[in-house]
């Protein structure tokens, strides 16, 4: 087995087998009648020392789920509980993935290789198991845009089409199915404890925050495992609060509705992962929404911030089961500053220009979103003309965003000819439909390849 695999630098793990007993149940994939590669990551492959598999051995792998090398035997689906649209719904768990496999990148931080329509598992409940191959291409298009903006997520590893016809309700359907692996720190959600605690398992709660912060969050073996459960608790709330408030902020700026932040789906880690009917929002309108079925708008583009803090929140009650509120309450209260903190540098970032001070920068940010608010300039157009010095808007409240913007200092190297440009990269509902389009159909790969490769200039351009 091991010798299919040329790159020496695959360091296969298995370190959630230490507490798969009360986390994982044992699945199989689907026999699917086909496996036709449509894309590999190979910049993901490399960074994990898997770039040297031929796609025969690639499909056999994430096609056909043979196990890889030092790494899970058997494929196991996760136990987890959640709220979706705050509604408590213990009757979830991965019903349509499992992680495949875990490794080591070159840092020594645990990752996991987990599924996405890889076969029903004892939480399908009545659902297929299924992912449809639209789906996939759209958890693809939504990570490799993340990644440019600078956002921290989940990498679309691999999509392979099954073959088989899937119905959905809100698709044209019959439509085509895919499995997609995805690379990840992890697949531990603030679900995973709100289950614990709804089974009153507190010796197991103890072991999946020992878990998450030495293995996930980097912290020390032998700190970690002296603690007691209070301080265990402080910690473990302490590391997420942050991260969470980071992920929001990431969201904000990159204009992106993730579409369903229920507790299910948010990773311990900060991490952004599943994506399912995300957008990304023309204008810095608040209340726009990316899924249909969200009448409310609880998970609206500008309600992304109260979202995150919220699910903390949920985290924090989950602990109860092991620590006293009162400190887990002051951890939460940390929630607005760390947000406030992280839009703005991550807005200056985008921006391209330079921190000054707290004051000024804040003034600018909010500047900056009184114009978008004011006069619906798209959010791509913002950032592309004002971060290459082109902006010029002549009224208010332009005007004002501008004279705070020429005190600040240019950040980023503006020779690359994206800046000189006539677009900016964006990846609005309209292009990712016609992407699709062409797959469905004509079967026509290259608007999707064509965009996946101007996504990563863009993002090489926004890192320079
Ligand atoms: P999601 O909204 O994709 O995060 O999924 C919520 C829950 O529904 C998770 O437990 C999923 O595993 C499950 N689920 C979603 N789609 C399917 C499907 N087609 N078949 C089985 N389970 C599914
Ligand atoms: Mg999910």
């Amino acid at each position: 087995m091991a010798d299919d695999i040329q790159d020496k630098s695959w360091q296969g793990e298995s370190a959630i087998l230490s507490i798969a007993d009360f986390i994982a149940d044992p699945v199989a994939a689907a026999d699917f009648p086909e496996a036709i590669l449509r894309w590999r990551n190979d910049r993901a492959a490399r960074d994990i020392g898997l770039a040297g598999l031929d796609d025969a051995q690639w499909i056999a792998h994430f096609g056909r789920f043979q196990p890889l090398p030092d790494s899970l035997a058997t494929p196991l689906a996760l136990r987890y509980h959640g709220h979706q649209f705050r509604v408590y719904n213990p009757d979830i768990g991965d019903g349509r993935g499992f992680l495949f496999a875990q490794c080591r990148d070159d840092a020594g931080r645990l990752l996991d290789l987990g599924t996405k329509g890889s076969g029903t598992t004892p939480y399908s409940r009545s659902g297929d198991g299924r992912l449809t191959l639209k789906g996939a291409v759209r958890e693809l298009l939504a990570t490799e845009m993340l990644a440019a903006l600078g956002v921290a997520t989940s990498r679309t590893f691999s999509i392979v089409e099954t073959g088989e016809q899937l119905w959905r309700g809100d698709e044209p359907s019959p439509t085509r199915s895919a499995v997609l692996v995805r690379l990840s720190h992890g697949h531990i959600r603030i679900g995973s404890f709100q289950r614990l605690a709804a089974i009153d398992d507190g010796a197991s709660l103890i072991r999946l925050a020992r878990y998450s912060l030495v293995e996930l969050l980097g912290h020390d073996r032998a700190t970690i495992d002296a603690m007691p459960p209070q301080a265990l608790a402080e910690t473990l709330l302490a590391a997420m609060v942050p991260r969470a408030a980071d992920l929001a902020a990431s969201y904000m700026v990159a204009g992106f509705v993730h579409g369903v932040l229920n507790s299910d789906n948010i990773a311990i880690t900060g991490e952004s992962f599943d994506y399912g009917p995300w957008r990304f929002a023309p204008t810095w309108a608040p209340a726009f929404t990316a899924a249909y079925f969200d009448h409310g708008g609880l998970y609206s583009f500008g309600r992304q911030p109260e979202t995150l803090h919220w699910n903390c929140a949920q985290l924090a009650i989950a602990l109860r089961t092991i620590a006293d509120a009162q400190p887990l309450i002051a951890i939460l209260e940390g929630f607005a500053d760390a947000y406030r903190d992280a839009f703005v540098k991550r807005f200056l970032w985008r921006l391209g220009v330079a921190a000054r001070d707290p004051a000024s920068d804040l003034a600018l940010v909010e500047a900056a979103e009184r114009m978008m608010v004011a006069t619906s300039l798209p959010i791509d157009r913002f950032f592309f003309a004002y971060a290459a010095g082109r902006g010029a808007s002549g009224d208010e409240p332009g005007r004002a965003f501008e004279e705070l913007l020429a005190r600040h200092r240019p950040a980023r190297a503006l020779d690359d000819r994206y800046w000189s440009g006539d677009a900016p990269q964006a990846m609005l509902i309209d292009e990712v439909e016609a992407i699709w389009a062409a797959i469905a159909e004509r079967d026509d790969w290259t608007p999707l390849t064509d965009k996946i490769a101007a996504v990563r200039a863009f993002g090489a351009v926004m890192s320079a």
